[in-house]
């Protein structure tokens, strides 16, 4: 297990070191480097000397060290979700998920490195040729969350390989021994040194304000809270540096009186329950039409209360930890308030006794009006609501500043396509829990981000586009 930095091509101590946590029991698994300011330099400048170099470097070479990555990944995927799952808390099968999920990104973008598109046209007007290429931006920043420590590490750096940008990467306090992993990946890969440098800040907001003003520093790829997303869009406004920024959701979950039912509750099972209810793409407000309500609650409910809580590595196991006491004590007051606001409980809502981050699966009946339908609840918690038609639904679907994804459930195509036309999401998944894909763009809408990550489009993320006219 990798515990100190990365920069420059050697692995490196900081000024001292921070405990990294196992959240089901509070063990400590290990001591990782923390970077002081000296550091942080270090890092933007092997990575700004490396620049041009790496930019120039053949799409094919890039493309071989993405493949090469994507093998050693999926070889060591066992030893890799091990970490995941120590240091997140999350199950066994959910972080080996993560990680196949994640290897795909380094093998997609393996692929669209060697075809990024150009453009050569005669102008409307016949003065000159249209020239249209894109190249690699520059150093970026890439800052992930502790949600999904791997994939969300290599849905940018697979393609900030793939365009030919050298970068900086600051994973999450709570789970920086994947991202580590992950490094050493890439080191054994063939990356040559200083285009991926890897530091955990002492003082995050300090260091990383310093870093977004520094005029080495040209992109930011930010994955996490729109909370946070807000202070770095204003500090990247300093220098006007472009912005990815993939944020919270609280995506609504539709069920039409049409749907097939148990393909219904096995789809939410999914969508709320994968990684434990902490992901961005969790369904938080389940809105169902009143005449199937009853049935699809009851049904929901018995699934959510089957589920085996504990010790994400022990086997069985399909519901683990929070990251952390802090987290699960947010889940737990959310749940308190909406009972307390009028929610019924079907299953689940209060918290165990014991060291271990743990809230249970929960399902919750609540009035529209309900606040928890306000909050991304980042835990096993589905509030349900109930609707008359269909554009309550969609009314009742596109009440929050979020927009990442919605899930439709209704065997009637137009309707599900009006639906999906009408919800103010990036996403839809229409009769599906899950549609995250490397080769699909995902991002969301309103503030729930800037940009796509993955598809066709990810890659351009990393890329400026730069028109050329030419007199003939
Ligand atoms: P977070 O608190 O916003 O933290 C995300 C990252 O930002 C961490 O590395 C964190 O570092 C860093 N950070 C915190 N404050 C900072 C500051 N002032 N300046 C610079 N960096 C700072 O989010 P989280 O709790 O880790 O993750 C959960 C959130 O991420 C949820 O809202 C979820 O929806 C969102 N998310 C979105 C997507 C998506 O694709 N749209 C995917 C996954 C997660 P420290 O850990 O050191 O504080």
């Amino acid at each position: 297990m990798r515990t100190q930095m990365y920069i420059d091509g050697q692995w490196v101590d900081g000024i001292t070191t921070m405990p990294v946590t196992d959240p089901s029991d509070g063990s400590v698994i290990a001591e990782v480097a923390v970077a002081g300011p000296e550091q942080c330099e270090a890092a933007v400048a092997a990575a700004d000397r490396a620049a041009a170099d790496w930019a120039k470097t053949a799409p094919r070479v890039r493309s071989e060290i993405l493949r090469k990555a994507f093998e050693i990944m999926v070889a060591e995927a066992d030893a890799i979700a091990t970490i995941v799952s120590k240091e997140n808390g999350k199950v066994l099968t959910d972080a080996k998920g993560e990680v196949l999920y994640a290897a795909e990104f380094f093998r997609w973008f393996a692929e669209e490195a060697v075809r990024v598109p150009g453009d050569f046209r005669k102008s409307p007007s016949g003065d000159k040729r249209i020239l249209v290429t894109h190249q690699p931006i520059g150093v970026s920043l890439l800052i992930t969350p502790w949600n999904f420590p791997a994939a969300m590490a290599t849905r940018k750096i697979g393609p900030a390989i793939a365009a030919g940008c050298t970068m900086i990467l600051k994973p999450a306090s709570e789970t920086p021994l994947t991202a580590l992993a992950i490094v050493d990946i890439m080191e054994r890969a063939g990356v040559p040194k200083g285009v991926i440098n890897v530091i955990l800040p002492q003082k995050v907001g300090e260091s990383i304000s310093k870093i977004l003003h520094d005029p080495r520093v040209k992109n930011l790829s930010f994955t996490g809270s729109t909370e946070v997303g807000r202070v770095l869009i204003r500090e990247a406004a300093d220098r006007v540096i472009r912005c990815s920024m993939e944020l919270g959701g609280n995506a609504p979950f539709v069920v039409f009186e049409d749907a097939d039912i148990p393909a219904a509750v096995a789809g939410l099972m999914l969508a709320k329950m994968r990684n434990g209810g902490a992901a961005c793409t969790a369904a938080n407000r389940v809105y169902v039409q009143k005449s199937v309500a009853d049935q699809f609650t009851k049904e929901f409910s018995q699934a959510m209360s089957q589920l085996k809580m504990g010790k994400g590595t022990d086997a069985g196991i399909q519901l683990g930890a929070s990251v952390s006491i802090k987290e699960r004590n947010k889940i737990a007051e959310l749940v308190d308030a909406a009972v307390k606001a009028g929610g019924k409980l079907h299953t689940g809502g209060s918290t165990p006794e014991g060291a271990g981050a743990f809230y249970p699966a929960t399902v919750i009946s609540v009035d529209k009006s309900n606040d928890i339908l306000n909050h991304e609840v980042f835990g096993p918690v589905a509030p349900i609501v109930t609707f008359d038609t269909d554009q309550e639904a969609i009314q009742l679907a596109n009440s929050t500043d979020f927009g990442l994804i919605s899930y439709v459930f209704t065997k009637d195509l137009a309707r599900a396509i009006r639906t999906a036309e009408a919800i103010e999401s990036g996403m839809v998944a229409i009769n599906k829990g899950v549609i995250s894909d490397p080769a699909a763009p995902f991002g969301g809408v309103k503030q729930s981000g800037l940009g796509r990550e993955g598809g066709f489009d990810g890659i351009h993320e990393f890329l400026e586009t730069k028109y050329i006219g030419v007199e003939i």
